[in-house]
């Protein structure tokens, strides 16, 4: 498949092997900005379109399919990112999925059950919010699983990737960046807002007491599984709006890659149409 054009946001990319340092990447940078918020939302818009455009020709086409997968801390934007940026595509083709603790029999299956039962089927985009990932950055910070599994874990979850991308999803892989500082207005906020309160939750709070052990995990996981196939990309999200942003670009570059055209009509253009 050909390559997506990154242009100016391949720095983002985080590279395959070694070990990630997020202090190089800032949280409240804006990859894609022209530094012009008029131009920019003139260019979120036009995304946004091409979006809708492609994710019709994607349906159409019932071939291909595209994941998206959004990881990061509570408050980093995850949900935003669902509720902003498919705005455009038509809800027939779109499908998210929000993974939290496994419960009943999902706990008495390997992993990846729970998983794969909601990647995308042909034609389809879906997003999830929060993943696989979780089962080695949620489950090695709170010492759930042992460190040797959370690092064979790695291994299948690059096969996993390689096999949905082989019968041909694309997957993109995004880290939703936050600083520490911005995540503590965000759960402040939450609690001052009446119709935000309900997203607040203990966990919130003794997760943000493990920062610096979910940094580290993120730092080992991203480069340990970031591929051609299924590349990780860092996205600072300080700015809800260049977050937007960012992850338009992403998609719209991952799927004009995956060159879609409408299938051919079943009936000849001439058809004649009875009255
Ligand atoms: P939320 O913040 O509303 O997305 O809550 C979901 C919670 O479920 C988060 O604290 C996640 O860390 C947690 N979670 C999701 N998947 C897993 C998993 N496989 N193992 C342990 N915790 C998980
Ligand atoms: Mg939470």
């Amino acid at each position: 498949m050909a390559k997506p054009h990154l242009d100016g946001l391949s720095h983002w990319r985080v590279p395959e092997g070694g070990t990630l340092h997020l202090n190089d990447y800032a949280t409240d940078a804006r990859p894609g900005s022209t530094g012009d918020r008029t131009r920019d939302e003139a260019r979120l818009a036009e995304l946004s379109a091409r979006l809708g455009e492609l994710q019709a020709r994607l349906y159409a086409s019932k071939e291909r399919a595209l994941l998206l997968v959004l990881q990061g801390m509570d408050a980093a934007g995850k949900d935003g990112v669902v509720r902003r940026v498919f705005s455009s595509v038509s809800p027939l083709g779109v499908r998210a999925h929000a993974f939290g603790v496994p419960v009943g029999s999902e706990t008495q299956h390997d992993f990846l059950w729970r998983i794969h039962s909601q990647a995308p089927a042909r034609g389809e985009i879906t997003v999830f919010n929060r993943s696989h990932y979780e089962d080695v950055i949620a489950t090695r910070v709170r010492k759930l699983v042992p460190l040797a599994q959370v690092r064979r874990r790695h291994v299948h979850l690059r096969a996993f990737e390689e096999l949905l991308a082989d019968e041909g999803t694309a997957i993109i892989k995004c880290f939703l960046h936050i600083s520490r500082e911005e995540q503590g207005e965000r759960l402040r906020e939450r609690l001052r807002e009446p119709t935000k309160r309900w997203k607040l939750q203990a966990s919130d709070l003794s997760d943000r007491a493990l920062w610096k052990d979910y940094r580290a995990a993120y730092e080992e996981t991203l480069p340990a599984t970031s591929s051609d196939t299924a590349p990780w990309y860092v996205v600072p999200a300080d700015s809800r709006f260049s977050r937007d942003l960012m992850v338009s670009e992403l998609l719209v570059a991952h799927l004009e890659a995956m060159d879609l055209h409408y299938p051919p009509s079943a009936l000849p253009a001439s058809t004649h149409i009875p009255d």
